[in-house]
């Protein structure tokens, strides 16, 4: 028998030691208003995953609202990870991401949410342990920056004009969504055509309606939004058949959001050409992977592709961030802007928006480092050192 020599693999040994979750709660700019909720502060779980080999991988569970959005809040997150999670997790091989990920599935339902922070997590280590950006580690980046979207949402329609004006001038922002639903739609339609006919061609001006409409009110809305040159109408219906007889009907897009919890949502929803675009996040995925899953089956059925946030805070928004830079379509660019609504840092080095574009860090894991003395500041276990606002239960839908 010929002898062959197998190469040795380069990435260490390495197992889960310890889980540690926190809950951050971090003020907002100013207040954001959605269909369904007006956010004043955004309240983030972290978990990090100590590695014994010293790897540490951080990640991060947001929602939009505490429980205004989904069935899962950042404090139900802790409580699933530390009581559920964390005993599945010690001791197992941190270097096989996907097999401690179906094992977790297995035994977990639903809980997307934490299971995405858990997953970011195992990637983050992982990359630190292999030298490798987490988009590598995914199936590689095709691109090393991301368009990113801004919303306004103040409700004022003057102040949200001046807003935008600031950031086509600071060259952050030349795309903007605009969060509506709330009000009567003649009056929401004139909002959008207002500001539409002060930004002109400078900008791209989109809306979301959470899923405020009847299917009447879509028809309306939607034939007022193309006379006023809106782009796109992010989910303005909540049932699937009604968004998917929306659209087509007019010449705007029609892009699936909260419709989207998945791999077989957005597999069902494409098999009825429910949209021509779907909003893929990775935490209503449940996770890195299932989110390149949903990504493939828009790519197979033509659907277009957009990146959305959760209004993650930094951890979230690179994690997402690793993950659309892989997809090989992004007609739609991203609303990665989560940190920037937070008034308060908490990287060692912020991340890079300029250009209209946020970089996705070449570095190994995240490519990011938390700054511990703000992260301790900000735990909501700890008595604050200074009047900086204590977050409400947030509140706004992306
Ligand atoms: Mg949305």
């Amino acid at each position: 028998m010929q002898h062959t020599t197998r190469p040795e693999s380069r990435t260490s040994l390495a197992v889960v030691e310890r889980v540690e979750t926190l809950l951050l709660d971090l003020p907002t700019i100013r207040p954001h208003q959605l269909s369904m909720a007006t956010m004043n502060g955004q309240t983030l779980m972290l978990v990090r995953l100590y590695c014994s080999d010293g790897t540490v991988g951080v990640g991060e569970g947001t929602t939009i609202g505490g429980l205004a959005y989904g069935a899962e809040s950042p404090e139900g997150m802790k409580l699933a990870v530390d009581t559920y999670f964390a005993p599945l997790l010690v001791g197992a091989d941190a270097n096989h991401v996907p097999a401690i990920m179906a094992r977790l599935n297995k035994a977990i339902k639903d809980n997307r949410f934490a299971k995405c922070a858990i997953e970011t997590a195992l990637y983050d280590a992982l990359g630190h342990r292999t030298g490798l950006p987490v988009s590598q580690l995914l199936g590689g980046r095709v691109r090393d920056s991301l368009p990113i979207a801004w919303t306004l949402a103040s409700g004022d329609t003057a102040k949200d004009i001046n807003e935008a004006e600031r950031m086509l001038a600071q060259r952050r922002h030349n795309i903007f969504k605009l969060k509506i639903g709330r009000r009567a739609v003649a009056d929401d339609v004139a909002h959008v055509a207002a500001i539409k006919k002060a930004l002109g061609d400078r900008a791209s001006v989109r809306v979301d309606v959470n899923m405020a409409w009847s299917e009447l009110d879509a028809q309306h809305g939607l034939a007022g939004l193309v006379d006023a040159g809106c782009d796109l109408v992010e989910q303005p219906v909540a049932s699937v058949d009604a968004l998917a007889r929306l659209k087509g009907r007019y010449p705007i897009a029609v892009m699936a959001d909260e419709s989207l919890t998945g791999p077989a949502s957005a597999f069902a929803l494409a098999r009825m050409a429910g949209a021509d675009v779907f909003a893929v996040k990775i935490e209503q995925s449940g996770g890195l992977l299932e989110a390149l899953q949903v990504a493939a089956i828009a790519d197979a059925a033509g659907i277009e592709l957009y990146g959305g946030t959760m209004l993650e805070g930094a951890v979230g928004t690179m994690a997402s961030a690793h993950a659309f830079a892989t997809f090989r379509t992004l007609q739609w660019g991203t609303e990665l802007f989560g940190p920037l609504l937070l008034t308060e840092e908490i990287l060692a080095e912020p991340l890079q928006y300029r250009d209209f574009q946020l970089a996705v860090p070449t570095t190994p894991g995240l490519g990011m480092a938390l700054d511990e003395d703000r992260v301790q500041h900000f735990r909501r276990d700890r008595k604050r050192t200074s009047a900086v606002g204590v977050a409400q239960p947030a509140a706004t839908a992306h």
